[in-house]
């Protein structure tokens, strides 16, 4: 299995990118944002409890969202891998994903970190806001809060992959394809399964 966890802060092009990988490679994607949004659209208690931390820019807890990300895994029959975008966000996440992974006779193949600076993460994620309507995208203060969550408790799990030698940086900034190419090279060159 090629297990790829796409990584970097909120309007770094993580979504736009994982559906070009999911359709090269055949991949699953697993997004625990687009999980958590269409809990809320269909008012689950989950949803519910999401929508008071989403709202604020802040983190789902952990056990809530580990457990909802291992449902979702066990989910799929015999999957070519999988796409984590937005999991996990937490030194205790990438553990528990580590572990649920090794359960299944498989493990996570690399980290693809994006890197783009934090003036042009608020540029892309207001002109989000304007399109999608989604509203932690459309308030300053609230996309502020989420990259300052980010720098607090989300960079630090990269490090967790980082020491197994599974960590990758790429430049975020650039065309779509151009990225796109940059990630490709990356795979292709660290995956045997393909
Ligand atoms: P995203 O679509 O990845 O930007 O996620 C939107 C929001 O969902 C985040 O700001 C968090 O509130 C929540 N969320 C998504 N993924 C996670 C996660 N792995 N851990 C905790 N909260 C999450």
């Amino acid at each position: 299995m090629l297990n790829i966890v796409l990584f970097g802060p909120p309007g770094a092009g993580k979504g736009t990118q994982s559906e070009r990988i999911v359709n090269k490679y055949k991949l699953v994607h697993l997004s625990t944002g687009d999980i958590f949004r269409y809990n809320i659209k269909q008012e689950t208690d989950l949803g519910k409890l999401a929508k008071s931390y989403i709202d604020k820019g802040e983190l789902v807890p952990d056990q809530v969202t580990i457990d909802m990300l291992n449902a979702e895994v066990e989910k799929q029959v015999n999957p070519n891998g999988f796409i984590f975008d937005g999991f996990p966000r937490t030194t205790t996440q990438a553990d528990a994903l580590d572990k649920h992974m090794i359960s299944k006779g498989s493990s996570i193949t690399m980290m693809l970190s994006l890197h783009v600076p934090e003036e042009e993460l608020i540029k892309r994620l207001l002109l989000r806001g304007k399109e999608s309507g989604r509203s932690d995208d459309t308030d300053e203060n609230i996309i502020r809060n989420r990259i300052r969550v980010y720098n607090e408790q989300t960079a630090v799990a990269a490090n967790y992959y980082e020491m197994q030698n599974k960590y990758h940086q790429i430049d975020g900034i650039g065309t779509i394809e151009d990225i796109f190419e940059r990630l490709c090279q990356i795979i292709d060159k660290h995956s045997t399964i393909l």
